[in-house]
C-alpha cells in the first residue's frame, strides 16, 4: 500500500516510498482506448503478464466515440485499396504525410507508420474488426453507409496533388451510420480478454513511481477510493488520451483552439498520461497545436462556394479538407468570416448539414451583399467577378481549386456565417503529447530515455502533428499503430533485463 499523502499526475511517487507492492506484473497499461487495448494485446502476446486500469466503467475512450476511420495504405497497398485499384506506393505516402506536418513531421515516426500500415489493416481484420469491400468516391466527413474506402484528407487537393499520386487511405470500420469508432472498440476489447489482460475498470492512475535512478517501476492507481501501488517490471505505457478537456493546459499550452466552441473527446481527455511523464522528467512536445475543424460538408455542393473575410478576400481553396479549412480560419486577421454560395451551391444545406453556421446575409446582387454584410465596398465584388471568370475557364490561380469545383457563382447569394466562436460547429482536440520514439519510449528533454516509461496514442506526440495537415483516420491509425509498437517494447524490454 502507498504511504503518500496527497497522489497526483504531477508528482511522481518514489519507490522507497512504497511499503508493500499490492499488484506485481510485467506491463502495465493505462487507458483502455485504441491505443491502450492495443498495447495490452501485443505486450500479452508477447508473452508477458498485463495490467490494464481504466478510469471509466468500461473500455472505450474517445476512440469509441469515433468516426472510426484508420488511415492506411502504403506498400502496394491494402487489400481493398487493390480491390478497387489503387496501388498505394510507401513513397507517396511517407512523402505525403511529411508534407502534411512539416516542419515539426517526425521522419522516423512517419517511416515506421507507414511500413506497417497495409498490414495493420490485416491485423485489425484478424481482431475481428469488420470493414466492408467498398469504396465510396465521395466528398464526406466520414460515411453514413457502412462503406469502408475514402478519400479523407487533402490528397485531391492542391498542393498535395501536384506533389503525390492521390490515394484514398480512409479505412471506415463496418458501421451503417456514423460512429464506427464503437464498433472497432468492441472487437479490441474482445481481442485485449482473448489475450489474457487482468482488466481493472474504474481504475484511476494517480501518480508514477520511480526509483533511485528515476527508472519509472510502477504505478499509483486508485481503486474503489483506496490506493493500490502496481509493480512493472516491464514497464508502464501510458495511453491516457490527450488533453482537450483540461482547461488550464488548453490555455496553457493551446490558447488557439480556445476558439473553436466544441471540445471533442470523453472527459477522461484531461492531460494526466502528459502530467505523469512530466512528472518523471519526459518532454512534452508541438503542444501548441490541434486538430479544428469546420465541417462544412455535406452539403458537398457548399464547395463551390468561397470563403471569404471581412475584407471580401478569399484565403484558401474550398475542395481543401475540413480540418484544414478550420485551421485556416483560426489563422485569418479578420472579425468575421463568411462561406459565400449561390442557390445552388447552398443546395440541401437547410435539411442536412454538420456545421449549423447561420446565415449572415443575401443578396440578389453582390452589391446587396456587400452593404448586408458591412463590407467595404466593391471588395467582395472585385473577388467574386476575378474568380468567377476563372472559374468560367476552370481554373483558379488564386488557390488553385481543382476543375470539378469550379464554376461561377451566379446571383441571388447567400453568407454563411462561419467566424470562430460565432455558432458555426467548430470541433478540436489536442496534437501534443509526449516526445517519444518510434517505440513509444518516451524521451526527456536532453533525448535521452527515461528507463521503464511508454507512451502511445494522443498521450504521445505521434504521426499527426498540424491542424492543417491532419487527415481523418490518422489519429486512430496512429493511436493503434503506436500502441501496438509501445507494447511490444515494453514486453521485449522485460526479457531482456
Ligand atoms: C467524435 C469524434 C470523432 C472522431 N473521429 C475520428 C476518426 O474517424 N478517425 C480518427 O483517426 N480519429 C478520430 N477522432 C480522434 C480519435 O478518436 C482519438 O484521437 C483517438 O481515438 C485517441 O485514442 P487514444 O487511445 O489515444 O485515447 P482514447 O481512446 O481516448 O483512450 C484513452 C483512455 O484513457 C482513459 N484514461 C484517461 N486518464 C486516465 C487515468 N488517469 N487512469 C486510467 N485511465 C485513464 C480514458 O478514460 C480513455 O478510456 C475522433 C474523435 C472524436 C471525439
Amino acid at each position: 500500500m502507498a504511504s503518500t499523502k496527497k497522489t497526483v499526475p504531477t508528482k511522481a511517487t518514489k519507490a522507497s516510498d512504497i511499503s508493500q507492492w499490492d499488484i506485481e506484473t510485467d506491463v502495465i497499461v493505462v487507458g483502455f482506448g485504441g491505443a491502450g487495448s492495443c498495447a495490452a494485446i501485443e505486450a500479452a502476446d508477447s508473452g508477458a503478464k498485463v495490467h490494464l486500469f481504466e478510469a471509466a466503467s468500461a473500455a472505450g475512450g474517445s476512440t469509441a466515440l469515433s468516426g472510426g476511420e484508420v488511415y492506411l495504405g502504403g506498400n502496394g497497398g491494402t487489400k481493398i485499396q487493390n480491390m478497387f485499384g489503387f496501388e498505394d506506393s510507401s513513397e507517396d505516402m511517407f512523402n505525403y504525410l511529411m508534407m502534411q506536418h512539416s516542419p515539426q513531421a517526425d521522419e522516423d515516426k512517419i517511416r515506421s507508420y507507414v511500413d506497417i500500415a497495409a498490414s495493420h489493416f490485416d491485423w485489425l481484420v484478424e481482431k475481428g474488426v469488420p470493414f466492408k469491400e467498398s469504396f465510396i468516391d465521395e466528398r464526406l466527413v466520414e460515411p453514413i453507409t457502412d462503406d469502408c474506402l475514402l478519400y479523407s484528407g487533402n490528397e485531391k487537393a492542391w498542393p498535395e496533388k501536384d506533389h503525390f499520386k492521390p490515394a484514398p487511405r480512409g479505412h471506415a470500420v463496418q458501421k451503417v451510420g456514423m460512429g464506427g469508432g464503437q464498433v472497432l472498440m468492441e472487437q479490441l476489447e474482445k481481442a485485449v480478454i482473448a489475450a489474457g489482460v487482468n482488466i481493472h475498470f474504474d481504475a484511476r492512475a494517480l501518480s508514477l513511481v520511480v526509483d533511485d535512478n528515476d527508472a519509472v517501476v510502477g504505478l499509483i492507481v486508485r481503486i474503489d477510493g483506496k490506493e493500490v501501488a502496481c509493480k512493472a517490471r516491464g514497464g508502464v505505457i501510458l495511453c491516457a488520451g490527450g488533453f482537450v478537456m483540461n482547461e488550464k493546459m488548453l490555455k496553457q499550452y493551446a490558447p488557439r483552439l480556445d476558439r473553436c466552441n466544441s471540445p471533442i473527446g470523453n472527459p477522461g481527455d484531461t492531460g494526466s498520461g502528459i502530467q505523469m511523464g512530466l512528472s518523471v522528467g519526459g518532454a512534452a512536445i508541438n503542444m501548441h497545436e490541434g486538430f479544428s475543424s469546420i465541417p462544412f460538408y455535406p452539403p458537398s455542393t457548399l464547395t463551390y462556394g468561397i470563403f471569404v473575410t471581412d475584407k471580401g478576400q478569399r484565403f484558401i481553396n474550398e475542395d481543401a479538407y475540413h480540418g484544414r479549412v478550420g485551421t485556416h480560419l483560426l489563422e485569418q486577421n479578420s472579425e468575421r468570416l463568411y462561406l459565400i454560395a449561390d442557390i445552388e451551391a447552398y443546395g440541401d444545406y437547410e435539411q442536412m448539414n454538420f456545421m449549423n453556421a447561420s446565415v449572415a446575409g443575401t443578396g440578389d446582387t453582390v452589391a446587396e451583399l456587400e452593404a448586408e454584410l458591412e463590407l467595404p465596398q466593391g471588395c467582395l465584388s472585385n473577388t467574386l467577378s476575378l474568380y468567377n471568370d476563372f472559374a468560367a475557364k476552370g481554373e483558379d490561380p488564386m488557390f488553385h481549386k481543382q476543375p470539378e469545383w469550379l464554376r461561377p457563382l451566379e446571383p441571388p447569394y447567400v453568407a454563411l456565417d462561419v467566424t470562430p466562436g460565432r455558432g458555426a460547429y467548430m470541433p478540436y482536440f489536442t496534437l501534443g503529447g509526449l516526445d517519444t520514439k518510434p517505440t513509444g519510449e518516451v524521451r526527456g528533454l536532453d533525448g535521452s530515455i527515461i528507463e521503464g516509461l511508454y507512451a502511445a496514442g494522443r498521450t504521445a506526440c505521434g504521426v499527426p502533428r498540424r491542424g492543417d495537415g491532419y487527415n481523418s483516420g490518422i489519429s486512430i491509425g496512429d493511436a493503434t499503430i503506436t500502441g501496438r509498437k509501445a507494447g511490444i517494447a515494453a514486453a521485449s524490454r522485460l526479457k531482456n533485463s
